[in-house]
């Protein structure tokens, strides 16, 4: 039986790509619609590929319609496989530890899935990169929502099917690297860990309330007692 679901962002949390992504988005604008490859003053911490995407063809005056997302998701795909290896990302630390151990039987009580901006194939380029893919079996991702609220909506559904129905949102745990992870969380009305391992710092995700915030993944330890707590 699950008791509890960790969902992680990946961005920040998991992994530094050093920015595979913002590469692969500006190759993809170039080699799918012949734009210039800036990405201007667009953020793309903590937002989902779709709002991303939404903003680029906005400042490109590219049609945002079906096709062109399309067209855009498959150049972007070929271009992050390459970048992806090109810029020398890492696994962030203590990672691999807690992935390793939360797939230990004496863990099964609790499910890890995915709560990240990315699409769901992007997600999985990125973590099979650096061999972390095995570890997520469901998640919520940012294929069809330009906000990050609606992927939270769709990982706390996808993770009730992987329970086998019933899950309260208090059994759910996000962990993020953004603010916005945090008000994600909260949307669902699930708990929360941040952790300063991307570009916010401690006081800036402590604005935004987390239940816990921790400088990274390395204590081990800490990060199961919230889980099992
Ligand atoms: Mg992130």
């Amino acid at each position: 039986m699950i008791k509890t679901v960790a969902l992680f962002d990946i961005d920040g949390t998991l992994l530094h790509t050093r920015g595979a992504g913002h590469l692969g988005a500006c190759r993809a604008l170039a080699s799918a619609f012949g734009a210039e490859p800036t990405s201007g003053e667009i953020t793309f911490a903590g937002r989902t590929d779709r709002g991303i995407v939404s903003d680029l063809f906005r400042l490109h005056d590219i049609e945002e319609s079906a096709e062109n997302w399309h067209l855009f998701q498959t150049h972007y795909l070929q271009h992050l496989k390459e970048t992806v290896a090109e810029t020398a990302g890492v696994v962030l630390p203590g990672v691999e530890l807690l992935l390793r151990v939360l797939d230990e039987p004496g863990y099964s009580e609790i499910a890890v899935g995915l709560l990240t901006g990315n699409t769901q194939q992007a997600a999985k380029v990125k973590l099979a990169y650096f061999g972390l893919d095995q570890f997520f079996l469901f998640g919520g991702f940012g294929d069809d929502w330009a906000c990050r609220n609606d992927a939270a909506r769709a990982a706390f559904e996808n993770s009730k099917t992987f329970a086998g129905g019933e899950l309260k949102a208090e059994q759910i745990v996000v962990i993020g690297d953004t603010p916005n992870d945090i008000v994600c969380a909260k949307a669902i009305e699930a708990r929360v860990i941040a952790v300063s391992t991307g570009s916010y710092s401690e006081d800036e995700l402590t604005e935004a309330e987390p239940d816990h915030l921790l400088a990274d993944l390395t204590d081990t330890d800490a990060v199961l007692s919230i889980l099992c707590g």
